[in-house]
């Protein structure tokens, strides 16, 4: 399936931004280097669209990302260039919002770009065992025995350790819709 292919495919649970980033590192313009459009219009789009995935992106990326794109596609040596900057442009005319929310910080519509994910503990499952407290190396968990633990939004960096600790499911990941969780510890309901 060519490039093209796979954007005009894409599925709901698919990020636009997360799916062209991993298409353009995968293509062996970035190991060949034979042409500068091709090499390193390939380095630009993975820096820029990196950055956008890891909520760091700039108003100014999609304009920069097409004028690139349109050299890509008239001044590579290889069809390889031309493909890439055509599918990059096709990406941005097609799913603007969804590149506009990313840059925006509003949210990643589709739930795949970690940084755009919160993790929070549901007050109904903890049983205040402590595990994931133990997990969090950036100590964003409050909480102590026999009580529901919290996560501090502002501490955490959404490396998923606490998700992966908790024998009880209580921790869940959100995207744009977050779960009613206490502000802070309170005695658990479950034993
Ligand atoms: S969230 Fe899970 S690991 Fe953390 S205290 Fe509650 S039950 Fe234990
Ligand atoms: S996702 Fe990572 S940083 Fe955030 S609370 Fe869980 S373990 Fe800590």
């Amino acid at each position: 399936m060519s490039m093209l292919d796979k954007i005009n495919n894409l599925k709901d649970t698919q990020c636009i931004v997360d799916t062209i980033c991993k298409l353009v590192s995968e293509n062996e313009c970035a190991g060949c280097g034979k042409c500068v459009f091709g090499y390193e219009g390939v380095t630009q789009l993975q820096l820029m669209l990196g950055d956008i995935a890891e909520k760091k992106g700039k108003s100014t990326d999609l304009a920069q990302m097409q004028e690139l794109c349109q050299m890509m596609k008239s001044q590579s040596l290889c069809e390889t260039g031309e493909e890439i900057g055509a599918a990059v442009l096709a990406a941005i005319d097609s799913y603007r919002e969804d590149f506009e929310d990313h840059i925006g910080r509003r949210g990643c519509r589709a739930g795949v770009c970690r940084k755009f994910m919160t993790y929070h503990i549901l007050a109904e499952k903890c049983i205040g065992c402590g595990e994931c407290i133990d997990a969090c190396e950036e100590d964003a968990v409050l909480g102590k025995a026999k009580f529901v633990h919290v996560i501090d939004q502002k501490e955490c960096i959404q490396c998923g350790a606490c998700m992966e600790a908790c024998e009880e499911d209580a921790v869940v990941r959100a995207g744009t819709i977050k779960p009613k969780c206490p502000k802070r510890p309170i005695p658990c309901k479950r034993k």
